[in-house]
């Protein structure tokens, strides 16, 4: 066994600045007056949110910090103690008992401002939606704006969902206005939205560099994705993804891996466990890199074409079923093509609790990826926010075990 190598990339320690940097000035934009608006993410809104000089919060993004800081467990005891189910996605119940406890106490560094605004868009899972019914009781003096886009699965969206989506993009332009006094620039937001697909290119580009042999970036550093959530439509987003970029090119270029001797190549299914991204690195110590995972695709959908409006629609429409079960058939397609691209000798599915509509349908693709391309795979049960739904002995010795067959079916062991 080799130790894990130290060679992660210089550009994401940047990371830390840019997260720190975002959540002081949710805080700032609140007490200054700038109206603040808590939404999903993984829609158009963002960018309307940047065009109009609002500053958007996402309390889903906000989760996975609560888990790597350490909050999460305090958020879940308030929930639970609110009645909220425990088989409840992780991301509500951290998100209902945050509200509900340390936001109302402070002290702690970071934060989230109250919203003037709280936006449900429809077109995600029910949790995302509850999310926002929930917290209209806790602010009740928030404005509130429901859309009602269609959940559909991204290879069914006809034109007339797509008009749909774009009445329901102006029908949000008109709410803001209204209860902003802001008025949106449609030059502003054209130069908004070509950030936003400048930033999905380059997105698309680092994912391409993982395909090299051995990969120059690995899973246990996708929070880089906190960019694509949260800044997506900035200038910093670009900015960091080009450094990103360069790094990588780079290291894929003169053959510099994450380990020294990259031996197996994996595929990671489902949601990280945010409270221990190391986990993904354990994998390293065995010669193994995980070089590609489900949550990345819905990152490089292109924002093109003349009406901004529209590309705002149609990311809306497709971003969330791309990584969700809306099609089990387009979900399956999605990770045999990745274990094709990225040379994935095996695939983890991490069968998790807190996510049923991501869980669902993975002993579909467990199988389809026996049966057409010969990939074995491993569950291991888990749950992407609560610790408690998850065992670090059968992780260990599942993952070792696994890693044990995969090495003897290539012939290194
Ligand atoms: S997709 Fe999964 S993790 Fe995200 S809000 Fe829905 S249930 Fe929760």
């Amino acid at each position: 066994m080799r130790p894990p190598s130290q060679k992660r990339l210089q550009a994401a320690k940047a990371l830390n600045q840019l997260v720190l940097r975002f959540y002081q000035e949710c805080l700032e934009a609140r007490a200054k007056g700038k109206p603040v608006g808590w939404m999903p993410p993984m829609n158009g809104a963002i960018e309307i949110f940047y065009a109009m000089d609002l500053q958007p919060v996402f309390p889903e993004n906000w989760s996975p910090l609560c888990a790597a800081f350490g909050y999460a467990p305090q958020n879940f005891r308030i929930a639970e103690a609110l009645g909220y189910s425990r088989d409840l996605c992780g991301y509500l119940r951290n998100i209902i008992g945050y509200v509900h406890g340390l936001m109302k106490e402070g002290g702690t560094p970071l934060a989230l401002p109250e919203p003037d605004l709280l936006l449900s868009f429809g077109g995600g899972c029910v949790p995302a939606m509850k999310i926002f019914h929930i917290l209209e009781d806790r602010f009740p003096e928030a404005r509130i704006f429901s859309a009602d886009l269609p959940q559909v699965a991204a290879e069914q969206v006809q034109d007339h969902h797509v008009r749909y989506a774009v009445s329901e993009m102006y029908r949000l332009i008109d709410f803001l206005t209204k209860t902003t006094g802001k008025k949106l620039d449609y030059d502003r937001l054209k130069e908004v939205v070509g950030l936003s697909n400048q930033a999905s290119i380059l997105w698309e580009e680092i994912m391409a560099y993982r395909r090299y042999i051995p990969s120059p970036f690995s899973a246990a550093e996708i929070g880089i994705m906190f960019v694509m959530v949260t800044r997506q439509g900035t200038r910093e987003a670009v900015d960091f993804l080009t450094q990103v970029r360069d790094e990588v090119a780079a290291r894929a270029e003169n053959k510099i891996g994450v380990i020294e001797e990259e031996q197996v190549r994996l595929f990671w299914d489902n949601i990280p466990p945010w409270y221990n991204l190391g986990l993904l690195k354990s994998f390293e110590k065995m010669n193994g890199v995980v070089v590609a995972e489900t949550y990345s695709s819905a990152w490089s959908i292109r924002l093109e074409g003349d009406d901004p409006i529209e590309a705002l629609a149609r990311k809306s429409l497709l971003s969330y079923s791309l990584v969700s079960c809306v099609s089990i058939k387009k979900r399956k397609e999605m990770v045999l093509k990745a274990c094709r691209d990225y040379v994935i000798d095996g695939v983890v599915f991490h069968r998790n609790k807190s996510c049923a509509p991501i869980t669902l349908g993975q002993m579909d693709i467990k199988r389809a990826l026996e049966e057409e391309l010969g990939i074995p795979s491993v569950i291991i049960d888990g749950d992407h926010m609560d610790e408690r739904n998850f065992s670090l002995a059968q992780f260990q010795t599942r993952t070792e075990a696994f890693m044990e067959m995969l090495k003897h079916k290539k012939g290194l062991w």
